[in-house]
């Protein structure tokens, strides 16, 4: 068995990090010869919330599981970190405007990155999951200087997950029918999902839905964008089990590879590909393997897939903007 990987959670004592810590530990996102060193990150008054999940952790008597540690001390949580999931973030509270929003989490994601710049491991791997989870990346991406800046990726796997499923139910396939989906842009609704270039059976998804432009823009569009207030609207919580499987499938692909010939959707710093501005996070097709990521290149972007690309590039670039004036990037 090999060395055993630090794995950070943070906002570890909360319904997402409750969903996806006993997945880890499992081995569905290292696979099953990979031991870890689970590192629970949360702030003070949550910590004894996530001793309460460290102890069923150690209730399930996982193989793979070699440590649980606790932190309230984003420094030492991220000493020699291999692989950081920074879930925690800021909710959006009541009259709360963006900026608000934007500098809140700016006091959590400013510290944690310069935690990652001062101590992670050479190898360390960040996925932001908590939202505004793009600019959130970014804000620890620029405060983490030293680190390689393809190091911070945010989540747009959910709606990558969601946008399969969505179309397997339109065209009567089952998931594994669908290949080559993609989300651009950002987590948010506006994010674009594409059916130009996913496949369905092998045959184009455009095609597969009887190139129904009308459906494509009023009802599928929406239907993954607002998916996470349908949940709500339906569960009366937010979405955390899919959310949590998502952020296992992103960290599993970018560590162990994509299948041939098929791709994956990751937010990740643009390098100006397909007109997307050069340094956002934003999310493209990318294929991974020996543990690096690229994005795809080549692919038909019709005008109305330019037209919304553009749309939801100009909300990171708005939101970059603001973080900029900030000063916390
Ligand atoms: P969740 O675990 O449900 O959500 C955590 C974050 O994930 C939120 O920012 C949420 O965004 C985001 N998220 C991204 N995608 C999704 C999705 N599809 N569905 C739902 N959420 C999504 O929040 P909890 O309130 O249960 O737990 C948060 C925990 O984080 C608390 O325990 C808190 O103490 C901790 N925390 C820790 C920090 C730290 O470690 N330094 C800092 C701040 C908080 P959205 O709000 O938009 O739903």
């Amino acid at each position: 068995m090999s060395t055993p990987v630090n794995v950070v959670v943070t906002g570890a004592a909360g319904q997402i990090g409750y969903a996806l810590l006993f997945r880890i530990a499992s081995g569905a996102m290292l696979g099953p010869d990979t031991p870890v060193n689970l590192r629970l990150l949360e702030i003070p008054q949550a910590v004894k919330a996530a001793e309460g999940t460290a102890m069923e952790l150690n209730d399930c008597a996982f193989p793979l599981l070699a440590n649980i540690d606790i932190y309230d001390d984003a420094t030492k949580a991220f000493d020699g970190a291999n692989i950081g999931l920074l879930v925690g973030a800021r909710p959006r509270g009541p009259g709360m405007e963006r900026a608000d929003l934007l500098e809140a989490n700016g006091a959590i994601f400013k510290p944690q990155g310069e935690a990652i710049n001062a101590g992670a491991a050479d190898d360390i791997k960040v996925l932001v999951v908590g939202n505004p989870a793009n600019t959130n990346a970014l804000i620890a991406q620029a405060n983490a200087p030293d680190v390689p800046k393809e190091r911070f990726t945010a989540m747009t796997r959910l709606d990558h997950n969601r946008a399969i499923a969505q179309l397997a139910e339109k065209t009567g396939a089952t998931v594994s029918d669908i290949t080559n989906m993609a989300i651009w842009g950002n987590h948010s609704p506006t994010m674009f999902p594409d059916l130009y270039n996913a496949k369905v059976k092998g045959q184009n998804a455009f095609e597969a839905v009887g190139s129904d432009l009308d459906w494509y823009r009023e009802t599928y569009q929406p239907t993954v964008g607002k998916r996470g207030a349908a949940i709500i609207d339906a569960r009366g919580a937010s979405s955390a089990a899919s959310a949590a499987s998502a952020a296992i499938d992103h960290i599993h692909d970018w560590v162990l590879g994509t299948p041939e010939g098929d791709w994956v959707s990751m937010a990740i710093p643009s390098d100006g590909s397909y007109g997307v501005a050069e340094g956002i996070i934003s999310s493209f097709p990318v294929t991974c393997s020996g543990g690096e990521y690229s994005i795809v290149q080549g692919l038909e972007i019709p005008e109305f897939a330019q037209e919304k690309i553009d749309a939801t590039v100009a909300e990171l670039v708005g939101e970059r903007d603001a973080v900029k004036g900030l000063g916390l990037v």
